[in-house]
């Protein structure tokens, strides 16, 4: 794929790209493919705060690319950097992400142009509450029609706004709780949300290293353990995976790029340790577990198994795409790669967990959190200590019948219930290894169908495309 008009391409049309590479392979009506790709609508608001003695005028979009499924979801991202063609890539993003996971929802994203640490916490609340009234009048948050969540800069705490001010302007609404997702646990949030995103890229790349064929095309062997891996951004989503990847699975994060540079340690980094030492001084500079390095583009290029870019979009490209010596691309931010530098890595063989499974699990925590407010009652607590009850009358039975006591610590994890943690876990682990065996699946019925990116956009056009077809399109 040439450079479109040679320049790079932005992120919508990267998007589009390979959305089109997929449907190539898909029989169906030009109509219905061009309805599933565009985006349906996006709101600009401009709205003051008055703040430090002056109004402020803030930009904020929030783009509705499908609702062949409502609610529609997808975060709010707090960054400068936020425009229209990014929240747009973003939202089909979303729309592919949710029929892939199988999570019931159409696609969405939304955008404040703001740096968050320009401003103090009493302003942010003002500014997000001022902006969560302007989405509110026209329904862009909702329980049933538009769901948002936390993206880049943004958490439970403004989360926890958002939730108030729906509720403030809307009282009597007993769902009130579903309108957003990745709320603070004690106003309806979900045990395992946080990390979520995270976790499901470990799980992710689990379930790829469960599948030797792909393993072996992508010139690896074995297991996750040992496996060297370079984590570009520890933010929430880098920092839980490269924490779950090596204090899990054995793999050795040999590299940590952040804004002002990048640590180095081919004996493994503790992650712990430099997280802390991050949120303490702001950077990686001077960080005593590993080797500094100034360029942090460079260290991007060092030669490893596994590449996790964990931070915005477009940081592989056609200006450094020749030079990645990586074997396997875990993408755990949205649209790292561009559609140029895809094909490129293609052709090399490099294997590419795409975004939009890869990071996946923050969705469909979400999903989980979603249906927990709508139940209005915590998973697990109907039937944990029944589990446990009847656990321990088996036990009891078996040490009758062999007369002696099993195994302490056998008893201990066969009687524990399941807590809200522990079946938020199984059911993201159980979607990831669905969603994996779905590409799995294309890529074995289709051998034109080369790459994990174009299955993943194949298996979520077919389920959108059935979607639309059931509505009467
Ligand atoms: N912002 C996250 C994403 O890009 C989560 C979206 C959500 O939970 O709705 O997938």
């Amino acid at each position: 794929m040439a450079l479109k008009e040679g320049r790079e391409t932005t992120f919508r049309e990267s998007v589009d790209m390979m959305f089109e590479r997929a449907a190539a392979h898909i029989d169906i009506s030009p109509g219905l493919k061009e309805k599933i790709r565009i985006c349906n609508s996006t709101y600009t608001v401009r709205f003051g705060v008055r703040l430090r003695g002056e109004i402020h005028t803030f930009v904020g979009y929030r783009a509705v690319h499908s609702e062949h499924r409502e609610p529609v979801k997808g975060g709010i991202r707090y960054a400068l950097s936020v425009n229209q063609d990014e929240v747009e890539a973003l939202a089909a993003l979303m729309t592919y992400k949710c029929a892939l996971v199988d999570s019931p929802f159409g696609g969405s994203k939304g955008g404040l142009c703001i740096n968050p640490s320009d401003w103090e916490v009493f302003e942010l609340e003002r500014i997000t509450r001022r902006f969560t009234f302007e989405l509110c009048k026209r329904n862009l948050i909702h329980p049933s029609q538009n769901v948002p969540a936390p993206d880049m800069g943004t958490g439970e705490r403004e989360m926890a706004w958002m939730a108030d001010e729906y509720k403030r302007l809307n009282s009597t609404d007993i769902d009130a709780a579903a309108c957003v997702t990745g709320k603070p646990l004690t106003i309806g949030g979900i045990a395992g949300r946080v990390e979520a995103t995270g976790r499901g890229v470990q799980y992710g790349t689990q379930a790829f290293f469960r599948h030797p064929d792909g393993v072996k095309a992508a010139g690896l062997e074995g297991t996750l353990d040992g496996k060297t891996v370079i984590v570009q951004g520890l933010g929430n989503v880098g920092y839980h995976a490269a924490k779950f990847l090596s204090e899990e699975d054995g793999a050795k994060i040999i590299a940590v790029i952040e804004r002002d540079g990048a640590i180095l340690n081919d004996a493994g980094l503790d992650i712990e340790d430099l997280k802390g030492y991050i949120s303490a001084t702001g950077g990686v500079r001077g960080f005593g577990g590993g080797t500094y390095h100034e360029k942090g583009s460079e260290v991007l290029e060092t030669e490893c198994d596994i590449l996790i870019p964990a931070a915005i979009e477009g940081t592989i490209n056609s200006t450094n795409v020749d030079r990645i010596k990586t074997k396997l691309i875990v993408e755990a931010a949205n649209g790292p790669v561009t559609a140029n530098a895809d094909t490129v890595l293609l052709r090399k063989g490099v294997a590419i967990l795409p975004d939009m499974y890869a990071n996946a699990g923050g969705v469909t925590v979400s999903y989980f959190e979603w249906v927990k407010n709508l139940s209005h009652i915590r998973f697990g607590r109907m039937q944990r200590r029944q589990e446990e009850y009847k656990a321990n009358l088996l036990i009891a039975e078996l040490e009758r019948e062999i007369g002696k006591p099993l195994n302490d610590k056998f008893k201990q994890e066969f009687v524990r219930g399941s807590d809200e943690l522990a079946l938020v876990r199984s059911g993201l682990d159980d979607t990831m290894r669905d969603a994996y065996n779905a590409m799995r699946s294309i890529m074995d019925e289709n051998s034109s169908v080369k790459d994990l990116r174009t299955a993943a956009y194949i298996a979520s056009i077919n389920t959108i495309a059935t979607s639309y077809s059931s509505l009467g399109l």
